[in-house]
């Protein structure tokens, strides 16, 4: 079990995750998160505290994003279709023992900027075959 809370502190969650953590470069995500967004999966998640101040906006017809409406915070990514919310690597208190499992939307990575880490990777195109059926 892991915890984890927004920068201000008023949204607080409690979640069972895996202990690998997904890379997007969608454009999306890079909107959303300022170039990269680094999600765990759950298999459980719960609002410990402040889900008055949780916003759950619905930013395409698959995916939710949520996000603290205090400190704007991104909490988690949501594929309504895959199961729990992808929690906001940044977003968990402890991060030790997470690695990265893979990279999505690899051909839209921001140029000069590459992952270290040896991971599997997915063009948007593998994405978009991947998730849609
Ligand atoms: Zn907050
Ligand atoms: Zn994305």
């Amino acid at each position: 079990m892991r915890i984890g809370q927004c920068l201000c502190g008023k949204v607080k969650y409690s979640a069972e995750t895996e202990d690998t953590f997904a890379v997007c470069y969608c454009k999306m995500c890079q909107q959303w998160a300022s170039g990269v967004f680094m999600g765990v999966s759950t298999t459980s998640f719960t609002v410990t505290e402040g889900e008055t101040h949780l916003k759950i906006a619905r930013t395409s017809d698959w995916a939710d994003r949520a996000f603290c409406t205090e400190c704007g915070s991104n909490i988690y990514y949501h594929s309504r279709d895959y199961g729990g919310p992808t929690v906001a690597l940044g977003s968990l208190d402890d991060t030790t023992g997470l690695t990265p499992r893979v990279q999505y939307f690899i051909d839209k990575k921001p140029t000069g900027f590459d992952l270290v880490q040896d991971t599997k990777t997915m063009t948007e195109a593998e994405c978009l075959a991947h998730f849609s059926t």
